[in-house]
């Protein structure tokens, strides 16, 4: 191994480039030398930037051509310069120099070419209320969000929300998110919510949740018809598991009874479930024992946060095959409990991430991905500065990027369809610029997605082989209209909740 192989292998930390595998070129990343062989950088980034999307014709082949290929995945392998064929829906072949002649191109030089983003758990709903909470903590979450702008929500208030929301992750290059619904008002409210999802091309998982109102206590909402409606919702919008638009249940929580009566009428419809545990003081309750005792857990359930859990519940977990969430930025910012990814990976648990709340949180995945690095890293070293002889691994930027898509399509119960770049897999590939201020010249691209990049590099967008942003703008959106729809939903609900309408 040369010394610049063992900058690689460093640089990377990845495995199959360490002394004992050799240096594979495909396993690799894109080098200074890939960027001296790509095409020249656009004369004006500005003007191209400004010019209108390019059309991609429905029903033609996409190749995506002669960009820095990060498949994700083994036996495909990454690539300093490669193709992705595209038919239909589906992944048809990832290579270098792919001939097809039928194929509509898309230019990728001076971009990683990669898997979409995947969030679990993120509330939808809040859309129109981002960043309404800086500076607040859970509490205040629970009384300005939920009770005081929830409580006061309308059925078109939550279809602007959750359209706008779901157009917001698909600009920043997520293209599952699980909507964590809990704002089942009435039917009526919950169909809005799938509604929105759908117009907007996400790959949606709809978590369908009980309802908000002033008291908190939720189930008393008379029109709400949780948990019992996921079989109509079954029925009416998610009949087939084969589609873009999948089902789960929010499950509420509670005492161990009720909780285990939410999860039943999930199971009964066949649809995984997502719940809230570990979160601050009222997370140390062990509810996973108690619902273990019930016999309650099992495969099909994905735990958000986890940070205040004992050890038995994440023994639980792990024995039981769950899944994990962790929204590591607003878990610092509110008081969950410190973002629990050593733990997880110390049970062999990879985790997946979440944004959760847009209300106090950015919708990009970056923040997710650097969030989570650095403070595991800053477990690491404190460890080691305390006098561990014997501490954890450093997580490596590699492992964070397969946590952002890979392990959320685990826990989105999508790892057969997406997540990573296989031929037959479909196509949810994002295209990310590398000749922007902030990654040229790119060095390591791994280590620009996780440590770099912002929205602003989020060049392309697809979504089951549909282009839904080119060029750095969404495709087929009028702006206009989604921020009318926006502005009129944000300007009722203020005045339904009794909120001044102000800015400052
Ligand atoms: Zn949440």
């Amino acid at each position: 191994m040369t010394p610049a192989d063992m900058t690689h292998a460093f640089r990377t930390g990845c495995a199959c480039c360490m002394p004992r595998g050799g240096l594979s070129r495909r396993h690799f990343l894109c080098s200074t030398a890939a960027v001296a062989a790509a095409p020249a950088i656009a004369a004006s980034a500005i003007e191209e930037a400004q010019a209108a999307p390019k059309r991609v014709q429905a029903g033609r082949p996409i190749l995506i051509k002669g960009g820095c290929v990060l498949s994700l995945d083994k036996a495909v392998g990454d690539f300093e310069t490669a193709d992705v064929l595209i038919e239909g829906s589906k992944i048809k072949e990832v290579r270098p120099n792919i001939s097809a002649p039928n194929a509509q191109v898309i230019d990728a030089s001076n971009r990683i070419v990669m898997p979409g983003f995947v969030d679990t758990h993120r509330h939808m709903w809040q859309g129109f209320l981002r960043n309404v909470l800086p500076d607040g903590s859970l509490e205040d979450y629970r009384n300005v969000v939920q009770r005081t702008f929830g409580a006061k929500m309308t059925p078109d208030d939550v279809y602007a929300a959750d359209y706008i929301s779901a157009l917001g992750a698909i600009d920043t290059g997520v293209t599952c998110v699980l909507d964590w619904s809990h704002i089942g008002i009435s039917p009526a409210h919950t169909d809005a919510c799938v509604k929105g999802l759908r117009d907007s091309g996400v790959r949606g998982v709809f978590a369908y949740g009980a309802g908000q109102n002033e008291t908190g206590r939720v189930m008393e909402i008379p029109t709400a018809k949780y948990p019992g409606d996921i079989a109509r919702l079954r029925k009416q919008y998610f009949s087939s598991d084969d589609q873009l638009t999948t089902l789960y249940l929010a499950a509420l929580g509670g005492s161990p009874e009720a909780t285990l009566s939410q999860f039943k009428a999930a199971r009964e419809v066949g649809a995984r479930i997502s719940i809230h545990v570990g979160v601050g003081e009222f997370g140390r309750s062990a509810l996973l024992e108690k619902l273990n005792a019930l016999n309650g857990l099992k495969d099909d359930t994905t735990y958000i946060h986890c940070c205040t859990l004992n050890d038995t519940e994440w023994r639980l977990i792990k024995d039981t095959g769950g899944t994990i969430s962790i929204a590591g930025y607003v878990e610092t910012l509110m008081g969950h409990g410190n973002p629990p990814t050593q733990k997880a990976i110390d049970l062999g648990i990879r985790p997946s991430l979440s944004v959760d709340v847009e209300t106090s949180v950015p919708n990009d995945f970056f923040t997710q991905m650097r969030t989570v690095f650095s403070l595991q890293k800053n477990e690491v070293w404190a460890k080691r500065h305390a006098g561990d002889k014997n501490p954890p691994k450093f997580v490596t930027a590699r492992e964070v990027v397969e946590f952002a898509t890979i392990e959320g399509t685990r826990a989105n119960g999508l790892e057969k369809k997406v997540g990573t770049l296989t031929p037959g897999k479909e196509a949810d590939v994002i295209l990310l610029r590398t000749d922007l201020l902030n990654t040229m010249p790119i060095n390591n691209a791994v280590g620009a997605v996780v440590t770099s990049m912002t929205s602003q590099n989020v060049d392309t967008v697809l979504i089951a082989g549909k282009v839904m942003k080119r060029d750095g703008r969404l495709v087929g959106v009028d702006m206009k209209k989604v921020a009318k729809l926006g502005r009129d939903a944000q300007a009722r609900n203020y005045k339904a909740a009794g909120v001044p309408d102000k800015r400052i």
